[in-house]
């Protein structure tokens, strides 16, 4: 079998990391073309010492040139890129056949974006780009035959419990909803009064897994959740009514598919993203991912309702996805300008759902029918919510 040729975009991040683990675990199976990453020098290094790629890129031009020296000293024949074009460069290159697609938020658009266009196997976690570009992408994945696996989990279990040859269609596939599992992150219990007050630390700190800190605090306002709503949309082709959403703290059950004859499949593992990461990486064999076999005995699985209310973030990303249009794009750039004004300490956590508001308010309705319109309503809305994050600090 010729190995599987890779590209990884973000892979110093969690999602990075995780799948360069079940790549070592295969040695002969996959060739490394390119890493990919923004500022994290000591790790991209480390990165190209073990899997020796083609290329490596790193976003930051500074940290381009430290990796480069670092390779040099080091004797490491690896070519260092840097900057956004050189993301897509080596998304598209004609060598590469795979392209794990890892960066946090709407930076990681152009190049994902581009694989698709090129026709690549895309393994896809960024789901920021859906979010913002769901039609686009979805045409140009039909456009180009590109293959769309998913990473993030409940979509890969909503995936995987599938019929093989589901193609959007509902009605055909005797599939009446999908059910999306939130883990309800680490304020699930907490009362608003005390959600008001929380701090980045608390945030970050989620209960069954470990992930960037983006997606973290995403977590913690449910506001992943409402992402994933919308990448479900459009990976499936779900109305909005079609999809709902189950708060399972356990995190075991990574989201199920429910039929018309009252069958309800569900994919269950220990939760560990080298699951999701290795069913891509291997489909649609089954390859080994290193992650400990699920303990079911003696365990309790709990399911209760999410609460709209103290997780406004949830609420406006349903609201977002039954606006269409732009809406989806403002209310993720909205959130990435609050959460990372968050984690710096310089906004509340409730200002998170109050700058998406804000957000939808004055800029949802707008064009997006090409990527400059979608990236000009990511532009105009975090200009947006950084005045009015500075407005009610003031
Ligand atoms: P991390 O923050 O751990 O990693 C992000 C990666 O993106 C890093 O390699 C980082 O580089 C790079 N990066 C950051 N900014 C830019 C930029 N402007 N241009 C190019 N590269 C950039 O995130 P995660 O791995 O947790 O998440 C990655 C994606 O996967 C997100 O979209 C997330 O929603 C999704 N996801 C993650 C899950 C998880 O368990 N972690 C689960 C499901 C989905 P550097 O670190 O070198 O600065
Ligand atoms: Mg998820």
């Amino acid at each position: 079998m010729r190995p599987r040729v890779l590209t990884v975009l973000g892979a110093t991040g969690t999602i990075g990391v995780n799948t360069l683990d079940v790549v070592a675990r295969h040695p002969g199976r996959f060739e490394v073309f390119a890493l990919t990453g923004a500022t994290q020098v000591d790790r991209m290094a480390e990165q190209c010492r073990v899997h020796r790629p083609r290329v490596a890129v790193m976003n930051e031009p500074a940290a381009a040139a430290a990796l480069r020296d670092r390779l040099a000293e080091e004797g490491i024949a690896v070519e260092v890129r840097a900057g956004a074009g050189a993301l897509t460069e080596v998304a598209t290159a004609p060598e590469v056949d795979t392209v794990m697609a890892a960066i946090v938020g709407a930076a990681g658009l152009p190049a994902t974006l581009a694989a698709a266009r090129a026709g690549k196997r895309i393994l896809l976690a960024n789901k920021e780009t859906l979010v913002v570009s769901g039609q686009l992408f979805m045409d140009a994945v039909a456009a180009s035959g590109a293959e769309l696996l998913p990473i993030d989990s409940e979509h890969n279990a909503i995936f995987q419990s599938l019929p093989r040859d589901f193609r959007g269609d509902f009605q055909a596939a005797g599939v009446k909803a999908l059910w999306l599992t939130a883990s309800g992150g680490p304020f699930r219990t907490l009362s608003a009064e005390a959600i008001a007050q929380a701090t980045p630390e608390q945030a970050v700190a989620h209960p069954n897994w470990v992930m960037g800190k983006k997606i973290s605090v995403d977590s913690a306002s449910l506001m992943n959740k409402g992402l994933e709503v919308i990448e479900a949309r459009w990976l499936f082709n779900a109305r909005p009514e079609q999809i709902k959403v189950v708060v399972h703290p356990q995190s075991i059950v990574h989201s199920m598919v429910e039929y018309a004859d009252g069958s309800v499949i569900a994919q269950m593992g220990t939760p560990d993203m080298r699951t999701p990461i290795a069913y891509a990486l291997g489909f649609p064999e089954r390859i080994a991912a290193g992650v400990p076999a699920l303990e079911l005995m003696g365990r309790q699985l709990t399911f209760e309702a999410p609460d709209m209310a103290r997780f406004p973030c949830l609420k406006l990303a349903f609201d977002a996805l039954a606006a269409g249009g732009n809406a989806a794009a403002v209310l993720n750039a909205a959130n990435e300008v609050a959460v990372a004004r968050f984690l710096d300490g310089a906004a509340s956590f409730n200002a998170i759902a109050d700058s998406i508001a804000h957000a939808l308010d004055r800029l949802a309705g707008g064009m997006a029918a090409t990527l400059d319109d979608l990236l000009e309503a990511d532009r105009q809305t975090r200009r947006v919510t950084g005045d009015y994050l500075e407005a009610i600090r003031a």
